[in-house]
């Protein structure tokens, strides 16, 4: 398919959301040593920025973490539009990560990120020995750690087939990952996708990270900024809030699902950590902050009753 220029500045989101955590992780938000090597040029962001990117770090790596625990050596993740994201590292620099772990992104991004793993000493040393460039250089090939090319738009005829042909298991119990990245495909095509996983996938959890809110003051600026750089949120008012964000999975049935909005969780955080962050940078915005996060939301939902899942959310360790 030919590549309009939105999807050019879709795919662009992948670096911002880098440098954004390149500078959480410099100044110490966040512990992520990998992500320097994915920025060519570094920016400090607002301590606002930061705080945010701290706790968005803090609630997928919860969950990633929970799920590495509990499904070990029968488990699977799936990162959807996974970007630049260096969460597989981040569990592989404790020893080899007992999940299959696989990332899917439009080949112009997949491109660039597997060019970086292959050429980074640091990173290409953690990827599994039996790991290959693949795909004309816009794939990563293992075993047990698979980087893949496609657009989420198809996800059944395009990319499924992909997974399974690197070995997508759907028996296994697999955690989906999206994070800043549904939002963009039109409904239609979020809906399709999620309802490809509760059919095809009998024991599947997912975290999602997504922004909300676009119909208040401040939700139509950040709509409004979005579109004066060419991005457009096309899931955003199907979804709007944090009741839909969690209403989509009950309604196909999962087991469980719950959202709660960055401020909430910050608020969560436990006083130590929440200190901590404070010695870091002083944050004054604290109303500017709030608002802010607001407009972004985790949910946490699962199919089956039984299962790693159960036990999981973000009240957990
Ligand atoms: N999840 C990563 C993170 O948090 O660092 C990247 C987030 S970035 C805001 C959004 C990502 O979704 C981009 O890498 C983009 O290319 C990807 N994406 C958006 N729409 C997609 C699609 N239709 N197919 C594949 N990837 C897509």
């Amino acid at each position: 398919m030919e590549i309009c220029s939105s999807d050019a500045a879709v795919q662009g989101t992948s670096n911002d959301a880098a440098v954004s955590r390149e500078s959480a992780a410099r100044l110490g938000y966040i512990d992520d040593p990998f992500i320097q090597y994915f920025v060519r040029r570094p920016q400090r962001r607002a301590p606002l920025i930061n705080r945010g990117t701290h706790s968005r770090f803090d609630g997928v790596q919860r969950i990633l973490r929970q799920f590495a625990a509990r499904a070990a050596g029968c488990g699977q993740v799936v990162v959807l539009g996974a970007g630049l994201d260096t969460s597989y590292f981040l569990l592989r620099r404790e020893g080899p990560v007992p999940l299959r772990y696989f990332e899917v992104d439009f080949a112009e991004v997949t491109a660039k990120k597997a060019a970086t793993l292959w050429r980074t000493a640091a990173l290409r040393t953690l990827l599994p020995e039996d790991a290959a460039v693949a795909g004309g250089g816009t794939e990563v090939h293992s075993n047990t750690y698979n980087l893949v090319a496609g657009d989420l738009r198809r996800f059944e005829a395009e990319v499924v087939p992909t997974l399974a042909a690197r070995g997508l298991d759907t028996a296994a119990p697999t955690l989906f990952v999206s994070e800043c990245v549904l939002v963009y495909l039109g409904a239609e095509d979020s809906d399709a996708l999620i309802d490809w996983i509760t059919w095809a996938v009998p024991n599947a959890g997912i975290v999602t990270y997504e922004q909300i809110r676009p119909d208040d003051r401040f939700g139509q600026m950040m709509v409004a900024n979005l579109r004066a750089r060419g991005l457009e949120l096309h899931g955003l008012h199907a979804y709007p809030t944090l009741d839909a964000a969690a209403r989509r999975f009950l309604e196909r049935g999962w087991h469980a699902a719950r959202a709660l909005d960055l401020a909430e969780y910050h608020e969560r955080l436990r006083p130590e950590e929440r200190a901590r962050l404070s010695e870091i940078e002083i944050l004054d915005e604290w109303e500017e902050f709030t608002l802010l996060a607001q407009h972004y939301a985790f949910a946490f939902a699962h199919t089956a009753a039984a299962g790693p899942f159960d036990a999981m959310g973000f009240d957990q360790q």
